[in-house]
Formats: C-alpha cells, structure tokens, sequence
C-alpha cells in the first residue's frame, strides 16, 4: 500500500492569502482612529510594508484608558468569580490553538521569525493561558487568627487599570504572558505592542472579546513607544504597567511612573545571561547542540539567550570546536521557508547594532570563530551565526545585551572564578548550568544572579511559563514576578479587612 504523506504547507502562499485588519481595538470593536499619522510595519525578510498602522496619540490614549477604566468598574468582568474568568481564558487558549497558523504568519511577516519556531511559539502560549486559567482556581486567600467578635481577612484585590507595553521579539507570547494574569485576576488591561510587530495583539483582542472578555476589558493602541507608549505610561488614571523591553527604555518608565500617578511597575528588562560549563561532562556533542541553540534560537533575539559562555579550561577547545561546526551548519533563510531554522533580524536598526558590537569586539582582539558577517545573499537584514573567542570580559560585547545570534566565549580556572565572571555584569536575568555534580549545580544556581537558572538545559521557551513556576530578574534587568501563582498576585494588591461583628 503506498505511503500517504502531508504535502509540506506553502507559507509564502498562505502569507499572500492574509487579511490583514490593522485597525486599533477599542472598547470592543475594530475602529478607524486619526491618532498622529500612520507608521509602517516592515517585513525584515525583503523590506516590504506588511502594514499602515495608526499611530494612536493623547485622544485615542485617553479613550482606551477610560473605557477599560469604566469596564472595570461596571464589573461585567472584575467581578465575576475566578472559575467564570478561568472558563472565558480556556476558551481562549482554544481559539490561539485554531489560529495558530494566522498568528504565527503575522509575527513571521513583522519580525522575520522563522515559520519552524513561530508554530510552537503560539501553542506555548496556549499552553500558558490554560496553565494560568487552571492555577487560578488554585489561589486562596486567608482567614486571620483574631479576637472573638471579629473577622480579619487577608485579600488579594486587583489593581484596576494595568497598561501593558510590549516588545516585538516574541510579539504574541510576551503580550499573552502580561495580559493573561493580569486579565485573570480582574483587572483592565490596554495593551500597546511594539511598533514592531503589533498584528498578532490586534487580533489576539478578536480572539480574546469573541472568548467572552467584555468590551472595554482589553483594548489595543497601536503607536510609537515615545508617542502612545509614553502617554500610558504617563497616564494619571493607569494603575499598573507591566513592560518588557531594554533596560534603558525601562529606567524612562520609572521616571515616567515617579512623574505621574506613582503606578505600580513589572519591568523585566535587559539580560546578558552566563552559561557556565564545567570539567565533569560526558556528552559534549549534546552541549554543544544546547549552547547553540540557547543564543541563536530566534536570531538571538531572545532576553535570555545565553551569550557570555564561561568553559572549564580543559574543555574549551573541544567544545568550541564542535559549536563552530554547529554554527556553520545552522539553516539560515527565508523566514517562510518550512526548515529554516534562523531568519533576518527584526529591522535594519538592529542589525547595524549586532554588526557594530561584533566589530568593536575585533577591535580590541576579539577573535571570529564562527559568522561575524552580514549574510547578503539570504536578505539585508541576515547576520551570520556568530561565536567570538578572546573578548576580554569587561568589553560591551560581553557586558551589553545585543540581541544578536552572536556569543562570546572565555575559558575559566574554577567554579568560583566563573561564579565570579557571571556574576560581574549588571544584568541578572537567568542564567544556565551545565554539569553533572548535583551540589556543585545546587549551591551556584542559588548564588548566580538572575530569576530562572537552568540546569543542562536552555530557558527556550521560558519554563517559567510551562511549569508554573514563577521567575524574577535581578539588578539592571529588572523586578516583579511572572509566572506561577506568585506571578498572578504581581497583578494584584494586598488589602485586609477587619469586622467587628458583635
Ligand atoms: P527595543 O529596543 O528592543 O525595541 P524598547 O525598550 O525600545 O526595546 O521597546 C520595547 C517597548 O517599549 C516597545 O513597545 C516600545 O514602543 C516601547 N517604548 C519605547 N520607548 C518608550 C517610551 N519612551 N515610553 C514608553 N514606551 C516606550
């Protein structure tokens, strides 16, 4: 009997076949707004306009922020039960599943990730939107020891309004990860996404209205971050904002926090996260696979990519050897193209930034051992996977977040001294360790910086997420919880009330 096999989908075809609405979503439905103009958003694969999207500014900032504000206070969903919120969420998380394909094609267009990994990215977010429905019924509050006569309650109570700014590395899943608990636990959320890649939001506040979240519950503005970014964050009437994106747009936001309303802030900025790899492995052949994809997964663009590898010295040859191997056979392509493993960066801004910190890097004896150029011939915003060997440790190439598939590497003495490299940076985002001495692992990972530490194993996706267990960065990147049941409370407040009853 002959063999059926699945024709492999043409995604060039079905990104042809797109209807692209890049309407703003305000208070329940799709609407024409004049804002400040337009902005373009432009496939970094070929440099065509995917979309004309508006620029919202003061009115359309202000229209969003109220109508979520009085959404909140109508209560059609701030006071519903956590269950009658946990049901509309799963229904939710069913609806990303069915439009798996158009979401994953949207961030594909916007930001050039490859179709091999936006795929799984959307059914990971699913997974994170069920996860946190079913957590949800899992939360209690508490009933206080006090005096006959009186009641004392420790409650748990939503902020209100929570402005949600997100970036374009992962359009959809950062944006899922911010409003998901902070929908979950009542609150109102308008959310602006990157100037970027906003498709996917924009139609992620369809799927999530059509789920049952009434109008006004989560709006979308789309805009510059100095224009619409600014303005919510700013804003008097915005309770709450919730960012990922650089550590430097991050310190404006606390100003802009300290400025206002002194709103509360989940900021998770900046990472340059260590690898440490110790003499005690066997399968070097599996790490060097591992490393690899921890930095290059997603062209780099990834806040946790492990960038600064730091290698017992008795395994530093071997295991570069077998990376740069790794590197050089890495499918670099067309974003739409169903094997290509790593696409163009994001934009042209991004890419002459990976190119100049590779080049400062040879500037003071950085050695190239793998990539460390353009890739022309696949499209003009494709940067070779890229390994730098001798980098002394102090320089920015090593210091700074570059959001690049690029890496240094440096051979170290002992497990303090690489203790002492990873932690001398002023990042603390996460961080991974390779090893098979259990306490070695056990006492590092408590004293290395940064929320999730990984353990012969690479944070893609984000565990945090698919395990429930909640994360926190430390230092320069950041603060505030995600993930887990510590990271739903992040979207609340403490309150306690007392009763005297008698
Ligand atoms: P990146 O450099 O990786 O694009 P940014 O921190 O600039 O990271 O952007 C992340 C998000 O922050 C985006 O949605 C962007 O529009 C927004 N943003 C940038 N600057 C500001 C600002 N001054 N105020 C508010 N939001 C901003």
């Amino acid at each position: 009997m002959p063999t059926l096999t699945t024709p492999p989908i043409d995604w060039h075809q079905r990104a042809g076949q797109l209807k692209i609405d890049p309407r703003a979503f305000l208070n329940g439905e799709r609407v024409d707004v004049h804002g400040w103009g337009r902005f373009n958003s432009v496939n970094p694969q070929d440099g065509s306009i995917v979309a004309s999207l508006p620029s919202c500014g003061q009115a359309e900032v202000d229209g969003a922020v109220a109508g979520s504000r009085a959404a909140f206070q109508q209560g059609a969903w701030s006071q519903r039960s956590p269950h009658e919120r946990g049901r509309v969420l799963l229904k939710l998380a069913d609806a990303l599943e069915s439009n798996q394909e158009e979401l994953a094609l949207l961030d594909s267009l916007e930001m050039g990730m490859p179709m091999s990994s936006a795929l799984p990215d959307i059914l990971v977010a699913a997974a994170i939107v069920r996860g946190t429905a079913e957590r949800l019924g899992q939360l209690s509050e508490q009933l206080l020891p006090s005096a006959a006569g009186t009641l004392a309650l420790n409650l748990r109570v939503p902020h209100g309004v929570v402005a949600a700014i997100t970036p374009w590395n992962f359009p959809l899943y950062v944006a899922l990860a911010k409003i998901v608990p902070a929908l979950a636990m009542g609150n109102s959320v308008v959310l602006k996404p990157s100037e970027l890649a906003s498709l996917s939001s924009l139609r992620l506040a369809d799927l999530a209205y059509a789920a049952g979240i009434p109008a006004g519950v989560l709006n979308v503005v789309t805009g510059l971050g100095a224009e619409a970014g600014r303005l919510l964050a700013l804003h008097m009437d915005v309770d709450c904002l919730s960012f990922t994106g650089s550590t430097a747009t991050g310190r404006v936001l606390m100003q802009y926090a300290a400025q206002s309303n002194l709103k509360s802030l989940l900021l998770e900025c900046g990472g340059k996260s260590p690898q440490l790899v110790f003499d005690d492995l066997g399968d070097l052949d599996a790490v060097a696979e591992a490393i690899v994809h921890g930095y290059v997964w997603n062209s780099g663009q990834v806040c946790v990519a492990g960038t600064r590898i730091l290698v017992a010295r008795r395994l530093y040859t071997p295991l570069l050897e077998r990376m740069v191997a790794l590197l050089d056979a890495r499918r670099s392509g067309h974003p739409l193209d169903g094997a290509t493993q790593l696409g163009p960066l994001a934009s042209a801004t991004q890419l002459q930034r990976v190119a100049g910190m590779v080049d400062a890097a040879r500037g003071v004896g950085g050695k190239v051992v793998a990539g460390g150029e353009r890739d022309l011939a696949l499209g003009a915003c494709h940067y070779r996977p890229t390994l730098l060997a001798d980098v002394p440790h102090s320089h920015p190439f090593m210091q700074e977040e570059i959001f690049g598939p690029v890496a240094g590497i440096l051979p170290v003495d002992s497990p303090e001294q690489a203790l002492q490299l990873a932690n001398d940076c002023q990042f603390g985002l996460s961080a991974t360790l390779w090893t098979s001495d259990f306490h070695l692992a056990n006492r590092l990972a408590r004293q290395v910086h940064g929320g999730p530490v990984t353990v012969n194993m690479v944070a893609s996706p984000a565990p945090g997420y698919v395990t429930g267990s909640s994360i926190e960065p430390a230092r320069a990147s950041g603060f505030g919880v995600e993930g887990g049941a510590a990271g739903l409370l992040a979207y609340t407040r403490a309150k306690s009330v007392h009763f005297r009853l008698a």
